[in-house]
């Protein structure tokens, strides 16, 4: 991505790169079949639910709606919501690091969700659950739009490792936005899995949700296999708000091993159709061998999570 483009023609340059980079249709995504049955990940699930995962587990995965908790056994093959036992987990499936169940346990669930504990008799009323941590109580009320770039049909770069960029980017975009509801805050992900959605869309999310923030997660790629580092980005005319939310982020991934780019500004859509503080952040290079090895590590992926969610929060208590 090209700093000195107009937007228009960083509208093409992005279309040209997307085709430019485009794969054999593949079927890697948020929805795979086993035996006819339909496959959704689960954060897709819970999002569907209206809920949000609190835990995940190798063995374990709870939802959590503030009144009903599901919780999903994988070794004992069980789902239980609010303590009772509901049915059989039946099959499952790991697709890009996300377990995916069957698509069916979405109306299963559904049919019990919405009954308080009270009214159970007091002797077997479960154990009231502790509320979700909320350690900064000025956080709860922002509401933060986390967007995993390209997706789908779109896969963005290519790594010199074959793997895409639009993994990665869901990869930490999840990571930040579980980091961020465990501290309180509102997020709303413009994908939570490997779907195709517009760039206008992206930001007409952020803009239907009175967001206060949206961070946009990309991975960069050049024709020199030298360049390196990550860049921060706010549209040309961006506001004095969306630069200290670049420098808060910029600060904190500058401690990271990667190495930084500094906070540029480029008008892409995501920025310039977006009402609240925006930046678009590349996480490092694809197209350099060692950053996108790096960018495929589990633990360096949870640092540079860590490092944009702290970020976030150095900008809204400043
Ligand atoms: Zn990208």
């Amino acid at each position: 991505m090209r700093k000195t483009v107009s937007l228009i023609l960083s509208s093409i340059f992005v279309i040209f790169a997307a085709a430019g980079c485009q794969q054999p249709a593949q079927r890697t995504g948020g929805k795979p079949s086993l035996a006819g049955e339909e496959m959704v990940n689960v954060y897709y699930l819970a999002g569907k639910l209206g809920m949000t995962v609190s835990l995940t587990s190798k063995d374990k995965i709870t939802f959590n709606d503030g009144i009903n908790t599901v919780t999903i056994l994988t070794k004992q093959d069980q789902v239980f919501v609010n303590n009772d036992y509901l049915s059989p987990l039946g099959k499952t499936k790991v697709v890009d690091d996300l377990l995916n169940v069957r698509g069916s346990l979405e109306d299963e669930i559904k049919s019990k969700l919405g009954k308080p504990a009270i009214e159970k008799p007091a002797s077997i009323v479960p154990k009231p659950q502790k509320p979700a941590k909320k350690p900064f109580t000025n956080l709860s009320g922002k509401t933060v739009v986390i967007d995993a770039g390209h997706g789908g049909k779109d896969p963005g770069a290519t790594s010199t490792y074959g793997y895409e960029e639009k993994t990665v980017n869901l990869d930490v975009a999840l990571q930040i936005a579980q980091i961020l509801r465990d501290k309180g805050l509102k997020v709303v992900m413009t994908r939570n899995n490997d779907e195709f959605i517009e760039l206008e869309e992206r930001a007409d999310i952020a803009n239907r949700n009175w967001a206060d923030i949206f961070v946009s997660i990309h991975s960069d790629s050049s024709a020199k296999s030298s360049n390196k580092g990550f860049t921060l980005y706010i549209r040309r005319n961006g506001s004095s708000a969306s630069a200290s939310l670049a420098n808060a982020i910029d600060r904190r991934m500058a401690k990271t091993d990667i190495n930084g780019n500094g906070v540029s500004r480029a008008d892409y859509r995501v920025l310039t159709h977006t009402s609240c503080p925006a930046v678009l952040v590349e996480l490092g290079y694809l197209s350099n061998y060692w950053e996108a090895k790096q960018l495929k590590n589990k633990d360096k992926q949870r640092q540079l999570a860590q490092a944009i969610t702290d970020g976030i929060i150095d900008y809204i208590t400043k």
